[in-house]
């Protein structure tokens, strides 16, 4: 907290009163993820330029309104120092409101990397299984548009990345059980086919598979 303070007083126009000086920053849109793809490990670990906390994996940029001076810095010291996020719009958000933005940030910047991934995955695939590219091609239209592949489109590409190793790494293949369509399919599959899905199947989805499986149990 001590040090927090400090580095603040250092950056800001008023080097005397805290509570004042705090009132010159603000939270800007920009959010760095630092455990991502292209993060650069020979670099110091990434730390809170206010507490000095290191190894940390978001870096929220924080801009001070009287010097422009730009500070990366991580979530706890924005919400203990209350530093508010200005929108475009000119609305400020402050208190629980802007937590929850900071996070939001954080899910929806997941959520693109995981995209960007799976759409690198579906290229390597294209790339190398020259017989399936036309299906390839055209499960990936469908996946684009609803970012979750169907139950079938999904066994079938994680079946063929299996085959022609090509490692899912730390990226997600998210199946949509979400309609009757869907749910119909996923439960008159092979078992076989089924076990390969359920690695990739959240754990709520797993639960409600074993429900599927009780209520369409006629199926063998
Ligand atoms: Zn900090």
């Amino acid at each position: 907290m001590k040090t927090a303070k400090e580095n603040l007083l250092r950056s800001s126009i008023n080097k005397e009163n805290f509570s004042e000086a705090k009132k010159e920053w603000q939270v800007t849109s920009r959010i760095f993820d630092n455990f991502g793809d292209d993060a650069d490990f020979s670099e110091t670990a990434p730390c809170c330029e206010l507490c000095e906390h290191e190894n940390l994996r978001w870096q929220f940029e924080i801009i001070n309104t009287k010097n422009s001076l730009l500070l990366l810095v991580g979530s706890t010291c924005i919400k203990q120092f209350d530093i508010p996020i200005i929108n475009e719009d000119l609305s400020t958000l402050t208190g629980e409101e802007r937590d929850r933005t900071l996070q939001k940030r954080i899910d929806d910047q997941k959520k693109e990397k995981n995209h960007n991934e799976i759409l690198e995955k579906l290229r390597k695939l294209w790339k190398k299984d020259k017989q399936n590219r036309e299906k390839i091609e055209f499960i990936a239209k469908h996946w684009k548009k609803e970012n979750k592949f169907d139950p079938i489109d999904a066994y079938f590409i994680r079946s063929r990345l299996i085959n022609l190793e090509i490692p899912l790494g730390n990226c997600r293949m998210e199946v949509n059980l979400r309609s009757l369509k869907n749910k119909l399919q996923i439960v008159s599959m092979p078992d076989k086919q089924i076990d390969l899905l359920t690695e990739i199947l959240t754990s709520a989805q797993k639960k409600a598979l074993t429900n599927l499986k009780e209520k369409y149990a006629y199926k063998n």
